[in-house]
């Protein structure tokens, strides 16, 4: 049995190429080209994505990150328009699962692939 190659890195995107990427979440690198991108794989599909569009690490994430969106209330939802929603998830290390918490715990334990992963906070205040 050989195993599979270690992926090169470990990428999250910034918040522009949050389209196609889960925002918080990271994919292994599985190559790297001469200009300037990457591939990353995405639910088992490469994916290019410029190299300054992503925050990369070396080692794999173990830790929930921890994804603040600020939106404008839609009226529809029964708000003032234009008044401002924060929402906030973590997304999980192993499985990139979305979840909600409240507080501020020092851990969390994903419902979906059952890992406990410390949290990440140092990417928020
Ligand atoms: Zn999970």
């Amino acid at each position: 049995m050989v195993p599979p190659p270690s992926p090169r890195g470990w990428a999250r995107c910034l918040d522009n190429v949050a389209d196609v990427l889960r925002r918080g979440a990271w994919y292994p690198i599985v190559d790297e080209t001469d200009d300037g991108k990457v591939v990353i794989e995405v639910r088992k599909k490469p994916v290019r994505v410029s190299r300054i569009d992503l925050a990369v690490r070396e080692s794999p994430p173990d830790r929930w990150s921890i994804v603040v969106r600020t939106g404008l209330l839609r009226p529809t939802l029964g708000g003032r328009e234009g008044e401002e929603v924060t929402q906030t998830y973590a997304v999980c290390p192993q499985c990139q699962e979305r979840q909600d918490f409240s507080g501020k715990p020092d851990s969390l334990k994903c419902l979906r692939c059952k890992t406990e992963s410390k949290v990440d906070w140092s990417e928020t205040c």
